[in-house]
Parts: C-alpha cells; structure tokens; sequence
C-alpha cells in the first residue's frame, strides 16, 4: 500500500449512465465524439518548489519507487498510446526535470513510430543545464511556469528563492532552439494578480509567449475558492489597462484552450484561459497518464483505469490498448466545476499531471 494523503481511486471508473466502448472501435473516441490526440504523462511526482496553489508547505509523500513506471515501462504505454492515434506526447510531474533518466525517455519516445510530437511542462528550475541535452534528445517545445517576476512575489507564491534559476532556465530554452518559448502563469489573489502586465512586458521583452490560465481546485489542501479566483476576464481588464488587446478569431484556436489577443496590434500574443469559467471541455483531446501507471481521462475525473498492474502481470500491448480505450470512452461531458455535485479529484494536480 502507498501512504498517499489521499485515497486510492477505484481502478476502473464507469460513471452511472456511462455506454460501453462499442466493439471494433479504433482510436480514442469518447462517448461524445471527441477524440483523445494529446497524452500528458506525469514522469514524477516529486517537486523543488511549492506552489500555493498546488501542494502545501512540506510538500507531499512521494511515490515509493517501486510504484512508479519504470523508463521501459513508461516508454512502452507511451507507444501504445501512440498506437492509438496519440500525436503530441507532453511530459510533466511534479517537476520532469527531477526525473534524472529524462532525456533517455524523450529519445525513446521520440524513436516511436509515428514520431509524436514532445514537448515539456516545466517549472524551470534546472533547465539552464538540460534545455540543450533534451532538445538533441528531440523535445521540440517547452512551456516554463513562471507566475511573477518580481522576486518578493516569486518566493510567497511557490515558497522557494529560485528566481534567478527559472530566468536562466527560460534563457537556455530559447537558445536551445526550443521555440516558441512558452510562460504558463496562474494569477493568484493578493500575490501577483497586481503584476500581471510586468510579466507580460517582461515576456514581450524576450520573445517569450505568455499564457494566463485560471486557477483550478486540484491544488492537495483543497483551498481552491470560487470567490478568490482571479479570473481570465479580470486578466484580461488588468492587462488592458496598459497593452491593447486584440481578440483573435476562435476558429483559430481548435482544441488549444487559451483565448489569444495580439497585443499592441502584434504580431505578439497574449493567451487567457478560462478553464473555470468558460470551461473547453466540449474541444478538449487530452488524455493522461500517471508517473505510477494510472491512466485518466480528464483532471477532474474521480477515476482512473490501472494500466501498471495488468503490464506488470504480463498483459499484451492489444490488452493495455484496450483499457486506455475504455477509459477515454467513459470521459464525462463537463469537469462540473461550480455545479451542485462537484467534488474535487482525489489526487491532486502535481500527482496527475498537469
Ligand atoms: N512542475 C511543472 C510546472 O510547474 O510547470 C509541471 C507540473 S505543474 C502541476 C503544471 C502546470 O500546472 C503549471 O503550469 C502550474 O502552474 C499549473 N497548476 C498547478 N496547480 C494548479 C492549479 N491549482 N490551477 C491551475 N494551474 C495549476
Ligand atoms: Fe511544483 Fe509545478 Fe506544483 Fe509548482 S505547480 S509545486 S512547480 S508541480
């Protein structure tokens, strides 16, 4: 057993009034009509900071090792996955750059055939000393989190003095050649919400593409409050007062979740995302994978599909493929968030996967 502070989901989740997966069905269809294309895979749990809004202080107990996949055997769910019509691989944790095999894994996914696409979510602390060695081993992109650029704010929001890390990190991206850089930032009530616009003129300032996204209820303390929440509209009208802001067409944004505005006229772009108060769920392509095996659906999903135990116990590719197929078909309509029956996921957001 793990001592995860929070219980074990079921392993196999089948949602009242869910149909079942239709025989012969190829690809990751849901019930819905969507198709799953973009598989997130959590390589680590473990993080160096200690964002607010997604774990507490002490950080959280760790997966013991032995629960975690190991190189070969996150390599191959990752092929099967792409086996099944999966065409962008993101890495995340936890912090993947604490995954110490990380770079042998971006080039055994990216020996796949076909090749996916790989890119990283990072909070790019250590970056500086890998962007290049993963950038051979073929990521083509990384998104940094980077919430605030002002040092006091960054060390009260994720409770570690590493700044200068992060910047260094960004810049070692950007001269690996893994562009267009990307900054992922949450806007958190009376920590950085006033200094928005700083980041985005510090972002414009170096060619980096700066994406707001609204802060979820998946942080392990469940502190999340609807009221607190700094949202994409309030962003928007805080970035407004010093940039002008253009909307660009919707149609351009396919499965992507971030509304986009030229700023200034461009050809720079901002990106807000509403994923709590316009939810995307209805374009959403995302399915997910565990650094211990689990295969989900959705973020907010309340289950999850074992796939560690049936390939530990031998089960054939055909097999595995199978039960990712049934767990992306049983993927809810909505996350819910905000209606009467909402209750936030078990694991939180650094143990998924974000
Ligand atoms: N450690 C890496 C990082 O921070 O980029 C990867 C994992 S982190 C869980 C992935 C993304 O999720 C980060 O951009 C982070 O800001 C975001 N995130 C974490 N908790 C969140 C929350 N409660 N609401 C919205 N985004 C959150
Ligand atoms: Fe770590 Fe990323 Fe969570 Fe921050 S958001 S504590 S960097 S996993």
């Amino acid at each position: 057993m793990t001592d995860l502070p929070f219980p074990r989901p079921r392993p196999v989740g089948s949602p009242a009034g869910a149909v079942g997966l239709p025989e012969g069905t190829s690809g990751l269809p849901d019930q819905f009509g969507r198709v799953a294309r973009d598989l997130r895979v959590s390589v680590t749990d473990r993080c160096n900071l200690r964002c607010t809004y997604c774990m507490p202080a002490e950080g959280l107990p760790w997966l013991p090792k032995a629960e975690m996949l190991t190189d070969e055997e996150l390599v191959r769910l990752v092929g099967i996955f792409v086996g099944l019509g999966v065409e962008q691989v993101r890495l995340t944790g936890g912090e993947p750059l604490l995954r110490r095999s990380l770079a042998e894994v971006v080039r055994a996914i990216a020996a796949l055939t076909p090749r996916p696409r790989i890119a990283m979510t990072t909070n790019g602390v250590g970056l500086d000393r890998l962007a290049a060695r993963l950038a051979d081993a073929g990521l083509d992109r990384v998104n940094v989190s980077l919430d605030t650029v002002d040092p006091e704010e960054f060390a009260a929001l994720t409770r570690r003095d590493r700044l200068r890390d992060v910047e260094a990190g960004l810049e070692a991206a950007a001269a690996a050649g893994l562009a267009p850089v990307k900054v992922n930032a949450v806007a958190m009530r009376g920590f950085n919400d006033d200094s928005v616009a700083d980041l985005l003129q510090w972002c414009l300032d170096r060619g980096y593409e700066l994406r707001f996204i609204e802060q979820m209820p998946l942080d392990a303390q469940h502190g999340w409050d609807a009221g607190t929440m700094v949202t994409a509209d309030e962003v928007r009208l805080r970035l407004e007062k010093r940039f002008t802001l253009t909307e660009l067409p919707a149609e351009d944004r396919g499965s992507a979740p971030a509304e986009r505005f030229l700023v200034d006229g461009g050809p720079q772009t901002v990106g807000i995302i509403a994923s709590v108060s316009k939810p995307f769920c209805q374009a959403c392509d995302r399915v997910r994978l565990t650094a211990d095996g689990q295969v989900r659906n959705c973020l907010f999903s309340r289950a999850e599909t074992d796939l560690r135990t049936p390939l530990r116990d031998g089960a054939s590719d055909a097999e595995l493929a199978g039960l990712v197929q049934g767990e992306v078909w049983r993927k809810a309509r909505g996350h819910g968030i905000g209606e009467p029956g909402f209750v936030q996921p078990d694991r939180p957001m650094s143990s998924i996967g974000g």
